[in-house]
């Protein structure tokens, strides 16, 4: 199974962190396609605990090289943050490559998501507002700044020059703020030029040569696919395309050279949200503050608190229609520990009609009540367990009852944070 894409299924936050890196430790490549430092990644091993925005989870492996793809916008200063964070732990970085075509999120965008957040008032998208928004705008506008151009220092202050000439406008005359300094940001640049000049390179052929040779590549993606730019709860969606599709056009490889041989949805035993838009499953009550307590759903980017909800069946057949995993990891089944039942949402009510497909669009979905399927809970911890026999018999029929309303099987269950919280019912590779 040399090519494996893992994407979140839901709307982020599902674990991917945990699960690739205990995945990476039989890969060669592990390559981020999408999102920004929008994305936080947490990962517990016995090199510690950590926070990761950009750089992928395989890092932690030295046989493994790390990509950061052209589908991903780079916030330089976070990023370097980061491979200080690692590197404190004694990681060796020397394996981290970023693509010459990534595009670079720039203070102006992390200015810009800020003031356009705050003006957007109660209908605010709940960005991080670091800027991600805003770079894949100027991306798709042709105004970026990539990575690569970090090297070419010359065209550079040209090339800022023109693009502030556009930006610093709307700073003053729309926002009312002071405009930005082209030779501040022309030296910040320089110097980020010069301490990310070692990462910088064309990472195009490095999927292509480890596969060729019968390695395992890893392509990580962020975020969920609920959130994907066209197929996610627009308006109130990420700004890149976090589905399978997005992991060929995110680091430039051949999917009719290179074809899928397996795609590993995570996702998690329960549902959350972060920032604003439709979850249909979500618990106002004292269940859904228990959830949020029990499984620490606090955003690992913001601190937000997650709105936490019942498993959203019909959310999760279309992501997998869309995405067409070959099986899940399900992670956070012990979350659910405690509790005397658990719900699943299996149909929508809409104007008194049953609905089972997920409508397309949010002002839709927000009318959506759910219609639950309910089962007795276990009541016993279970992140010792590490055989899906030896899980309590309603843990096992509810883990069971997803696989049957979504048609497809759970390869993998996260009973835990920690590497060996896992069960693996089927292996991967
Ligand atoms: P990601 O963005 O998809 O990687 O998800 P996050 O890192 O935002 O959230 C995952 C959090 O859940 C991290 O704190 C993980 O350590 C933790 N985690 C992952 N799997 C499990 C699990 O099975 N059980 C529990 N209790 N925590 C888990």
């Amino acid at each position: 199974m040399p090519l494996i894409i893992v994407v979140g299924v839901q709307w982020g936050d599902e674990g991917k962190g945990k699960v690739i890196d205990l995945l990476a430790e039989n890969a060669k490549v592990v390559a981020r396609f999408s999102g920004g430092a929008n994305a936080g990644h947490t990962v517990c091993n016995p090199h510690g605990k950590f926070k990761l925005h950009l750089v992928p989870s395989g890092i932690f492996y030295p046989h493994a090289t790390c990509i950061i793809g052209n589908g991903v916008v780079v916030s330089p200063t976070i990023l370097l943050e980061e491979i200080d964070q690692v590197r404190a732990k004694g990681i060796d970085c020397s394996k981290l490559k970023i693509s010459t075509r990534a595009h670079l999120v720039m203070p102006y965008h992390v200015l810009l998501d800020q003031l356009e957040e705050e003006s957007r008032g109660s209908k605010a998208i709940g960005t991080t507002r670091n800027g991600v928004g805003p770079a894949y705008m100027d991306k798709a506008a042709r105004l970026g700044i990539r990575v690569g151009d970090l090297l070419q220092i010359n065209e550079l202050l040209d090339r800022l020059r023109f693009v502030l000439e556009q930006k610093n406008p709307i700073l003053t005359k729309v926002y009312g703020t002071p405009p930005l300094s082209l030779n501040e940001i022309y030296e910040q640049c320089c110097w980020f030029g010069e301490k990310l000049a070692p990462f910088i390179a064309d990472t195009t052929p490095l999927i292509p040569g480890a596969l060729e040779k019968g390695e395992i590549v890893l392509m990580e993606g962020a975020q969920g696919a609920l959130l994907d730019i066209d197929f996610g709860t627009y308006p109130y969606v990420t700004s890149s395309s976090p589905v399978v599709a997005g992991a060929f056009v995110g680091l430039g490889l051949s999917p009719a050279r290179y074809p899928i041989d397996y795609v590993l949805g995570i996702l998690k035993a329960y549902t959350t949200r972060v920032g604003s838009g439709p979850m249909p499953t979500e618990i106002h009550d004292e269940t859904g503050r228990l959830i949020r307590e029990q499984g620490n759903e606090y955003g690992s980017t913001t601190g937000r608190p997650r709105r936490c909800g019942w498993f959203d069946a019909v959310a999760v057949r279309f992501s997998h229609a869309i995405n067409g995993f070959s099986g899940f990891a399900l992670t956070r089944l012990d979350v659910l520990d405690t509790l005397s039942e658990v719900k699943i949402c299996t149909a929508y009510k809409i104007d008194g009609d049953t609905l089972h497909d997920f409508p397309s669009s949010a002002a839709l979905l927000e009318k959506c009540t759910p219609v639950y399927e309910v089962m007795p809970g276990w009541q016993t911890p279970i992140s010792h367990v590490r055989r899906f026999t030896d899980l309590p018999k309603a843990a096992q029929a509810y883990v069971t009852r997803l696989e049957e309303l979504t048609s497809c099987p759970m390869d993998i269950i996260s009973v835990g944070p920690e590497r060996e919280e896992t069960i693996t019912v089927r292996s991967i590779f």
